[in-house]
């Protein structure tokens, strides 16, 4: 009835057109958690007209989560989330199909309620799932777009494995400890509202795929919403990565303990690190320090942080602090001992002094 009008102003930019619209409504994609990330994905995928919306979630509306899942009202509380979402954006777009989840995902429900779908939209809070999710899809060759968010921090890309990194080339095992549950984690609302909706420009542009549009594919967007500081950080595939860089048939999925909030340390590949942009920091012992280091680096070793995290500061000027040791183990541990301390813009040198020797001796 009012099909062609109700997306006009999308149709008339070159780059959707009648076919990228054509494509929207034959599209089918998975949303995995209807929270804070979920309302807006959904909200914004309705609206563009995509054909087909998965919504998994399991749990129910509490007056909490209003502060920034914003589908849900206050008389909504109570109702299961997947069917409370349905409810409102098939409102906003009765044309498409809306299939709702409301199970909690698991290794055995998690392939069935993929064959269905041919995108992945991880809003998941939790990082049991997004390693569930990403060894999944790695195994049926489909495209997560990711999203996390902590405090006023979000972190978005797009995990293929047909053509770029997945979840794990970037944080190959789960956190070794709980911090904290993900109830007791702060969060603002706005930034689930900014992150979700980059997680649904992502998805329109994988469906639509123009030319001139660019994934995330390989790539890490991070917003600091404190500062508006945005960042890109480019992820390689990794060739010893435990799930990508096996065959199909060998991944095996399996459920984590939940692990809600940890610190990930994000490794950072030498060919990123442009010393005018980095405070480099060695965290070696003296006499490793001695026999050759970074040029320009600054040395606290590792024992000495764990014994006093003061000897640290905080480089200002929006530099980012990049840790090495001699291969990147310790340089890992001192990260995550800074960013569990608050400090922020932290990375470890993949590969450490080793790879970054090679690097640099190759030109
Ligand atoms: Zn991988």
């Amino acid at each position: 009835m009012d099909k062609t009008e109700r997306y006009n102003r999308q149709v008339i930019l070159p780059e959707i057109g009648a076919e990228g619209q054509k494509k929207l409504a034959a599209a089918r994609v998975l949303v995995i958690g209807a929270g804070g990330l979920g309302c807006p994905v959904l909200q914004y995928l309705a609206a563009a007209g995509v054909g087909t919306l998965g919504i998994v979630d399991h749990d129910t509306i509490d007056i909490s989560n209003l502060q920034r899942q914003v589908l849900y009202d206050t008389a909504d509380q109570g109702k299961q989330k997947a069917v409370a979402a349905r409810e409102k954006i098939q409102r906003l777009n009765p044309d498409i199909v809306i299939h709702t989840h409301a199970e909690k995902l698991t290794e055995n429900n998690i392939l069935g309620l993929f064959s269905g779908y041919d995108i992945i939209v991880d809003s998941t809070d939790n990082f049991a799932t997004k390693y569930l999710i990403n060894d999944a899809a790695v195994k049926t060759a489909k495209p997560v777009v990711y999203g996390a968010i902590q405090g006023f921090e979000g972190q978005i890309s797009v995990f293929d494995s047909t053509r770029g990194p997945c979840y794990r080339c970037l944080y190959p095992q789960p956190p070794q400890e709980a911090v904290a549950s993900c109830a007791e984690n702060g969060v603002i609302g706005a930034l689930a509202g900014i992150a979700g909706t980059v997680q649904a420009m992502e998805a329109i542009k994988l469906i639509v795929d123009h030319q001139l549009f660019q994934s995330l594919v390989g790539k890490l967007w991070m917003i600091d919403t404190r500062m508006m500081e945005t960042r890109i950080l480019n992820i390689a595939r990794q060739k010893e990565c435990p799930v990508c860089s096996k065959p199909p048939v060998e991944i095996a999925l399996q459920n984590y303990s939940p692990v809600c909030s940890a610190t990930m340390v994000t490794e950072i590949d030498c060919k990123d690190v442009t010393p005018d942009d980095a405070v480099i920091i060695d965290v070696r012992e003296l006499p490793e320090w001695g026999e050759g280091h970074i040029d320009g680096a600054h040395h606290v070793p590792l024992t000495v942080l764990q014994k006093n995290i003061n000897v640290f500061t905080q480089p200002g000027d929006g530099k980012i602090c990049v840790l090495y040791c001699q291969k990147g183990g310790r340089s890992r541990k001192a990260a995550e001992q800074l960013l569990n301390a608050g400090f922020k813009n932290v990375y470890s040198l993949r590969g450490g002094f080793e790879a970054w020797k090679n690097t640099r001796s190759r030109g």
